[in-house]
């Protein structure tokens, strides 16, 4: 027989399960609410009426004659945050009550033949319930009354209420004492959420650490699954029973001992910590011997199982699509900096992400941890959950250093399933950043490319729908050859270094040459951490009498020469027990030399961090010691950019074709002035004696005819500026779109990773039109 259903508070937790219970069975359902439904779908399968039914006259339209039932579910209530603390009791009280004096009343006029009435299990005498373990809940326990707070008063006397119209006015009522039902669609967030949804948020919104819970935890309750609650009133409404009965689980808990059953349904390593808070009475549980007879009704779920399921739900709503923040990305979280964003290039309110790093981490487990890094609280990041299915979205992933993903792939598959099953759907691209110097296509790292390449294959993607940008500006060549089809982007501005090596210079024009006229400076020569080959280069610098013509940086030199450095001397590769003695002796003469003693020029580390335009200045060229890789690396990072963006000469002590390779960029070199075979040089210690060669050649030269030289080299230097801004600065693609740059853009990784993200993204999204 089909039924005319009316559900007050229908838009409600238990309410709208109730509303789709009765439209499943084939009922005519109204649903009556302030609000239309929170989490549940409103649709035409039921009607639904807004309004508030503190209101008398409003009431008496929803109530119509002819209604078969009515389920009385609105009330002002929440968890124990807001009915505990008392602070909510005058309006939880007088609104609970003007609802349910009106719709009794009014049921009773309309002649529905019968109604049902939420009550609660707080209508329970406290005394009862201090106990954890042994709660006493019996329906007759009820008398003589004391409950520990107004809400559970107002349902007290709403159940006489009832029953009383019941006895006079000849009206069916159903009393049920819900047991702190749980389950999809309930409050999670916001301050009227009950302890099993707000459990499951607390641990959602962290991946480590610590989540807060009130009290001891010791305090205890029994919790119910939304089915089996709603099954036990569909069977309350069939039956005959008028009393007041509970409906809820004997299944007992401690608050703790839930919250750490969320923490494992979680995985994530957190633990609880007690803190003050609303905590209610000691002990609650169910006491079903009334339900079992009369109605045969037991529960079916398991609190277990209706947690994952709850769990589950709360995930998906907490991160929920916001279509105008389409950008996904991670942050790198830096010891030194903190958390990194790269931000989204369309609305920078907007950073949805998850933490991974690579860089420092050797094991699966290890990364693990770092994707379980907690993120600041002031980060707008957000997981991967945050995008609801369907949506498109960029992923982007921030690695320290290259060769992780080949010793860890497991690192690089932590993007999980569901970044895979969205690039296998075309719903993302997966965007890989390299915040350090790039070592990728060396010996031991070229196979990055190809890992990369057989893990999209794998995955059933296209290889060029996952971009790698990274520090080597001739990798997509490398990659080339080893057969990968990834989308390549090199360029060697790092994250890390813009913070520390103020990359951005307020230079309008190339740099001018002021030499002192009493000691004209050939070369400021630009080092920084002593590896083998910077050692070196000082050292022949002294033994040629030139360490005195140039200006001097240099870092971690402040210790005996028994250090690290004379370490790296000695590990040198490829240089002989002759030159190897040689470099030690001079390297403690430099020691010497060093800060202790007398001040290296701008020793000690500040040079590379500040590179000062007036000590430049004074400086014929810039001689830089970049990293040596091989052929197959164009290893130039902020200190050769550095001397493209003032516009100065430069000699590049790199690997060797470095200058070639830049050349094919753009770069014009200086052969005119001085033999740059050293670049063709292979062996380094005799590139490194090439270079050595010219400084000294230039060092014979008066400063007019040094002066006379830049003048002459102006038009060279002009190129370079403007090549780096248009075009050494990172068009080392193979990419079909290249990002272009404007004069005055603000340099640094930050700036060009948002180019690149912005481009994959309008390519993504143009895919639909
Ligand atoms: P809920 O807060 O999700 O639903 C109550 C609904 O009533 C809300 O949608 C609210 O908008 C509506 N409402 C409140 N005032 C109204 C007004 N003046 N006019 C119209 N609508 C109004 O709560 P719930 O968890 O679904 O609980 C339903 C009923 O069950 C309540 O009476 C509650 O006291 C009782 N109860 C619930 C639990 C539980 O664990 N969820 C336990 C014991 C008792």
């Amino acid at each position: 027989m089909v039924k005319k259903c009316l559900v007050l508070g229908g838009s409600g937790f238990i309410g709208s399960h109730i509303v789709k219970r009765l439209v499943s069975k084939g009922h005519e359902v109204t649903s009556v609410d302030l609000h239309e439904p929170k989490y549940a779908e409103l649709d035409d399968s039921f009607k639904f009426i807004m309004g508030d039914l503190r209101e008398r006259d409003f009431v008496s339209m929803v109530i119509k004659d002819g209604i078969d039932e009515v389920y009385q579910l609105a009330a002002d209530m929440g968890g124990a945050g807001y009915i505990n603390t008392g602070d909510n009791d005058a309006d939880v009280v007088r609104n609970s009550m003007l609802i349910n004096l009106n719709v009794v009343h009014e049921c009773t006029i309309k002649k529905v033949k019968k109604v049902f009435f939420s009550s609660s299990a707080c209508v329970y005498n406290e005394h009862n319930q201090e106990d954890p373990l042994n709660p006493v809940c019996v329906e007759s326990s009820v008398y003589p009354a004391y409950p520990d707070t107004e809400y559970g008063w107002e349902k007290l006397f709403s159940e006489r209420l009832y029953t009383t119209y019941k006895r006079l006015k000849n009206i069916e009522v159903r009393i049920a004492r819900f047991h702190n039902i749980f389950g999809p669609e309930g409050t999670y967030e916001g301050g009227r959420e009950k302890v099993p949804a707000a459990l499951c948020r607390k641990v959602l919104e962290k991946y480590n650490g610590e989540i807060e819970v009130w009290g001891d935890g010791q305090q205890t309750r029994s919790f119910l699954y939304i089915d089996d609650c709603i099954d036990a009133v569909e069977l309350l409404m069939e039956s005959d029973y008028s009393d007041p009965i509970n409906i809820g689980s004997e299944e007992l808990i401690s608050i703790n001992d839930l919250a750490e059953m969320v923490i494992n349904i979680s995985q994530r390593p957190l633990k609880i910590k007690n803190i003050e808070g609303p905590i209610g009475v000691r002990g609650r549980r169910s006491d079903n011997k009334l339900i079992t007879e009369v109605l045969g009704w037991s529960p079916k779920i398991p609190l277990s199982q209706g947690m994952r399921k709850t769990f589950e739900w709360v995930r998906t709503q907490m991160f929920v699509e916001n279509p105008k923040n389409p950008i996904v990305c991670n942050g790198y979280i830096d010891e030194r900096y903190g958390l990194v964003p790269l931000g989204n290039p369309k609305n920078s309110q907007s950073k949805f992400g998850f933490p991974l790093t690579l860089g420092g981490v050797n094991s699966y487990e290890n990364i693990i941890d770092e994707v379980a890094r907690p993120l600041p609280e002031s980060s707008n990041y957000k997981e991967i959950e945050s995008i609801k299915e369907g949506t498109k979205y960029l992923t982007v992933l921030n690695i320290l250093y290259t060769g992780y993903i080949l010793n860890n792939i497991d690192g690089f598959r932590v993007l999980g399933d569901r970044i895979v099953r969205d690039l296998q759907k075309g719903l993302t691209r997966v965007i890989i950043v390299q915040d350090t110097e790039g070592m990728s296509g060396t010996d031991i790292y070229e196979k990055d490319y190809l890992t990369i390449h057989n893990w999209a294959v794998e995955i059933g993607i296209n290889p060029e729908d996952v971009t790698y940008i990274h520090g080597n500006i001739i990798g997509h060549k490398s990659a080339f050859e080893h057969g990968s089809k990834i989308n390549i982007i090199g360029h060697s501005v790092f994250e890390g270094y813009d913070r520390v090596c103020n990359l951005y210079f307020d230079c309008n024009d190339i740099l001018g040459y002021n030499p002192e006229e009493h000691n004209p400076k050939i070369f400021l020569n630009m080092n920084r951490n002593p590896r083998g080959h910077r050692i070196m280069m000082l050292c022949e610098l002294l033994e040629n009498d030139l360490f005195r013509r140039g200006i001097n940086s240099f870092d971690f030199f402040n210790e005996d020469f028994s250090g690290w450095a004379k370490q790296n001397i000695l590990d040198y590769t490829g240089l002989s027990d002759v030159k190897k003695d040689k470099y030690l002796k001079l390297g403690k003469i430099l020691y010497d030399l060093s800060p202790q003693k007398i001040d290296f020029d701008l020793a000690n580390g500040s040079l590379h961090h500040i590179m000062p335009l007036e000590s430049m200045e004074k400086c014929f060229l810039y001689l830089v010691t970049e990293t040596l890789v091989d052929k197959r690396t164009l290893f130039i990072t902020e200190k050769t950019y550095k001397g493209f963006a003032v516009g100065v000469p430069m000699i590049i002590y790199g690997s060797p074709n470095t200058l070639e390779e830049l050349k094919n960029m753009g770069y014009e070199t200086f052969s005119k002035w001085w033999d740059e075979s050293y670049d063709k040089e292979e062996d380094e210690i005799k590139r490194l004696e090439m270079i050595v060669k010219i400084l000294k050649d230039l060092s014979v030269k008066s400063s007019d005819e040094l002066k006379q030289i830049r003048v002459e080299m102006e038009p060279t230097l002009r190129n370079n500026r403007l090549n780096y801004f248009n075009n050494i600065y990172m068009n080392h693609t193979n990419r079909k779109v290249r990002p272009t740059y404007e004069k005055g853009d603000h340099i640094n990784h930050y700036f060009m990773t948002q180019k690149v993200i912005n481009d994959i993204w309008e390519e993504l999204i143009k895919e639909d039109e």
